[in-house]
């Protein structure tokens, strides 16, 4: 049943898109990069990247980017599409180089703590977390149930977002809300962007030139989404995302940490209905709802031009992001390294020094020039000596997905051999 080839596809599938990434498991490196969006719309495209020229994340174009646009009805087309742009270069879904697919799905809630071999009961329970996950899980299965229909065949791994945090202590995964509500709900807090925690962690500690066994970090993945964990010689302990991606820091759209009381006062008082609020708090908070711009480069001008709105969204946000290093250096008690990942940690300066700023009791600093310093690899940017390591480490989700995915159906082969 399991072939012997090297290659995995990692498949993240959203309501209206999927983004792939074919990689070769020998040494990591991708074989082709691509996105369908507005699936089901006449407008629809397919961009595809073989050879991508950087090894780390989209970036690179490799020179040979192709684009597609047309109508692709749905994910079987869509996935269907991207078989014919890997065939192209003889890589298509038939290739017998494929190991296995490899899909991120983004709620496994507490059953799963590892990644999963697809089957029946793993797809019964990746459906029955739907009510706590209804945005994403159904365009995961989706994902899924596509895959295996075009290769019945190969083995398809669920890698879930939610696992790096199962080992929560319960003092920190619960709420303090009547525990029969709680629980008959499955209201708890979960934690998300598990597989960028685990890998920016392990990366972290291999920088600092010690086993994750030994090092206690805190973790800022800082991208659209946003949200902050705290590590103890490799489990995660706490973090800040809760029972969906809403909980935690000031994010591109999403508002984080709010008196839930403000969704009651929205309904009686402003007459707003639940998906008004939910879509208010999810899609039109965060920098976006404060200055009308989420993305970080754009704010950084306009706080450079003086622009006052601007600077009070960049001064919320970074005043979030301080309190939580705060809390989670109370959490660990002893932190070896705070790391800086995702579109704005990677590549934010003026973010990190700004939420290091005035920590020096913590042992937190960045050093001017080292902070300015641009890399695509992990560098340290406190200054030499200090207390606490203060490290960018750019984050790669896919790779993780795909050597998770790799290790799982390599364990089959060795178990059948
Ligand atoms: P996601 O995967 O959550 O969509 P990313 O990790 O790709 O997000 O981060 C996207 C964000 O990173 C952008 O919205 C932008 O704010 C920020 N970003 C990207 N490049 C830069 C840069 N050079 N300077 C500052 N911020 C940046």
């Amino acid at each position: 049943m399991t072939s012997h080839g090297t290659h995995v596809l990692v498949l993240n599938s959203g309501s209206s898109s999927l983004k792939y990434q074919l990689l070769d498991m020998r040494d990591s490196s991708r074989l082709a990069v691509g996105l369908v969006e507005r699936i089901g719309e006449n407008t629809s495209r397919l961009v595809h990247t073989p050879r991508p020229g950087g090894a780390e994340g989209d970036g690179g174009d490799g020179g040979g980017k192709r684009e597609r646009t047309g109508p692709i009805a749905d994910h079987t087309a869509a996935l269907e599409a991207v078989s014919a742009e890997l065939a192209r270069d003889g890589l298509g879904l038939d290739s017998p180089e494929l190991a296995a697919i490899g899909h991120r799905v983004v709620h496994g809630g507490l059953k799963f703590s590892a990644p999963a071999l697809v089957d029946d009961a793993v797809l019964a329970e990746i459906e029955r977390l739907v009510p706590v996950a209804p945005l994403h899980n159904p365009a995961n299965l989706t994902g899924i149930r596509t895959a295996q229909r075009l290769r019945p065949d190969l083995p398809q791994v669920a890698v879930f977002d939610t696992a790096f945090h199962t080992t929560m202590p319960e003092h920190a995964a619960r709420y303090a809300i009547d525990v029969a509500t709680a629980d008959a709900h499955r209201i708890r807090r979960y934690g998300f962007h598990g597989t960028s925690h685990a890998y920016v962690s392990r990366k972290t500690a291999e920088l600092l030139g010690k086993d994750p066994s030994e090092v206690n970090v805190i973790v800022l993945h800082l991208g659209n989404g946003a949200s902050a964990s705290a590590i103890a010689g490799g489990r995660c302990v706490d973090t800040s995302m809760g029972l969906t991606p809403l909980e935690g820091l000031v994010m591109g759209t999403r508002s984080g940490d709010i008196d839930p009381a403000v969704t009651f006062h929205l309904k009686r008082v402003a007459g707003m209905s639940v998906d008004e609020i939910d879509e208010l708090l999810n899609k039109r908070s965060g920098l976006v709802g404060l200055c009308g711009d989420n993305d970080m480069r754009e704010i950084r001008r306009r706080v450079d031009e003086g622009d006052e709105r601007a600077r009070l969204a960049f001064d919320i946000y970074v005043h979030r992001l301080k309190k939580y290093i705060g809390a989670y250096s109370a959490v660990l008690g002893r932190v070896d390294a705070v790391a800086f990942t995702a579109g704005v940690g990677e590549n934010a300066a003026p973010v990190r020094e700004a939420a290091v700023a005035g920590l020096e009791n913590l042992g937190l600093a960045v050093d001017a020039g080292l902070n300015a310093v641009r890399s695509d690899k992990p560098r340290v940017v406190s200054p030499q000596g200090a207390r606490v390591t203060v490290a960018v480490v750019p984050t790669d989700e896919e790779l993780e997905i795909a050597q998770q995915t790799f290790a799982l159906v390599d364990e089959g082969r060795t178990a059948i051999a």
